[in-house]
Formats: C-alpha cells, structure tokens, sequence
C-alpha cells in the first residue's frame, strides 16, 4: 500500500531522515519507533506531505505522492493524526469534525460519516457542542483520530497518540485503534516506547538517527530483547 524509496528530508543542511526505504501493507498496523529527535514525526511529515522530501519518493497505492500538497494527500486516503492532537481549541467537537469531513473531499460524506466514527468515541457525542480546548487530553485525541477518520483514510498516520495521557486514558485510546484494525484500516503509529508493538503492531520499523535500523514484522519476532537492543543501538 505504501512505499518510501531512499526518503531524505532536510531542515536547512541538517538531514532529519535519509536514505528511509519502508513497505507497508494494507491492513496492517505498522510501528515506528526510536528515541527523541530520531526523526519519526519527520517521516510522517513527508508521507503526508506537510514536509518536502530532498530526496526519493513516496508511493500510495501505486501513485507517486510525494511532491504532493497535503490537502491532495488526504483526497487520496492518506491522513495524519498529529503529534500533541492539534484539534481546534477555539472551534466545537462540531466543527473540528466538520472539517474533517471537508478536507476527504468526499462525495456523499456526511451525517453517515458521523454517526459511523462517533459510534467509535461516545464521549464526543456528548462533548459534541463544547470547545475543543476545554476537551480533556484524551478526549481531544479521540477527536483528532475521529476528525481524521472522517476524510476516509484507506492508511492513518498516527503520531504518539500516548503523548502525555494517563496510562488507563492511553489504553482507551489503543482500544479504538485495535477496533479499526478489526475494520482492516491500516495505520502507521509513531511511539517513542515499543510497549504496544507485540499487542496490536504487524511490523515494527526502529528509527535512529534519521535512518531505519530495524524492522521485522511482529510475527517473526521471536526475543523481544532484538527489538530493544535495536531501540538502544546496541544491534551493531
Ligand atoms: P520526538 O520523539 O522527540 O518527537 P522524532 O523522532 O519525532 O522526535 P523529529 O521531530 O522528526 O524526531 O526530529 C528529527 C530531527 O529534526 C531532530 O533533530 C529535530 O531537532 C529536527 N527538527 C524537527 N523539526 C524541525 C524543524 N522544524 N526545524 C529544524 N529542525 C527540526
């Protein structure tokens, strides 16, 4: 479903990321993983088209996006959940989900659209007419994950979704995206800590310094310690 061949982003002469060449396939929950600034947020950046590539591309489905503006990447499924959530602070549950379903560029999305993604997060329905920034911080991350899900995403990109919540609010959350992946959405989810890989993740990518230095699909994972000792550095 999506493929990145040699990805290189630079902020001014500083790489980011280089040389990131990754598959995923549809269907499935792909980790990425690595410690601070190892450039994960990045990567996710540049396949939805919110940052430039340098170098290489980035194939959805057979379609070269990269080069892409973002809004032409979310018309062709491909949506991204934020770090730090990023909903509309002064806009209601609402709007925010309104313009969700604006950005799909989607004939006939609608009220369906809603029904079906708030049957996923009750608690929006009963925030529906209040201000985002007065939501909870795990409420405004089911609200970026819902407002996503509205464009209709055949891939979600979804970045620390565990960022600063509570552990049993962070459960919550991975709860939601174990029903999606049931729904066979696929996703790649950035963490910087590799503790729900082995519960819902197929693949784990380990990004360090810019650059993949390990990637399995969890089914092949035997000794977790191979994908900590990667995490650390340790592998080489
Ligand atoms: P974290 O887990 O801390 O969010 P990350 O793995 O997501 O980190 P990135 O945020 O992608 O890493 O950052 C990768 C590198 O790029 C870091 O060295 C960071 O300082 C740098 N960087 C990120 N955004 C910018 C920017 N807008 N301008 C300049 N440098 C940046």
């Amino acid at each position: 479903m999506l493929t990145l061949e040699n990805v290189a982003v630079f902020y001014g002469q500083v790489p980011a990321i280089h040389d990131v060449n990754a598959a995923f396939e549809a269907g499935t929950v792909n980790f990425v993983v690595g410690p601070n600034g190892a450039g994960k947020s990045t990567l996710l950046l540049a396949i939805a088209g919110a940052v430039r590539a340098r170098n290489g591309v980035v194939i959805l489905d057979g379609k070269h996006i990269s080069g892409l503006n973002s809004e032409d990447i979310v018309a062709l499924g491909c949506s991204l959940v934020p770090e730090g959530r990023q909903v509309f602070a002064r806009l209601t549950v609402a709007e925010n989900l309104q313009i969700g379903l604006i950005a799909g560029r989607t004939k006939g999305a609608g009220r369906g659209d809603l029904e079906q993604v708030l049957s996923h997060f009750p608690i929006l329905r009963s925030r529906y007419r209040q201000l985002a920034g007065t939501l909870s911080g795990g409420e405004q991350q089911q609200l970026s994950i819902a407002r996503a899900l509205l464009t209709r995403p055949k891939l979600m990109l979804i970045d620390e979704p565990s960022l600063g919540l509570a552990p049993l609010v962070v459960d919550g959350v991975y709860e939601v995206l174990a029903r999606l992946r049931d729904e066979g959405l696929t996703m790649i989810v950035v963490e910087q800590q590799t503790t729900r890989v082995k519960k819902i993740g197929d693949t784990v990518t380990v990004l360090r310094d810019g650059n993949v230095s390990f990637f399995r699909s969890t089914s092949e994972i035997v000794d977790y310690g191979e994908l900590e000792k990667a995490y650390f550095g340790f592998n080489n």
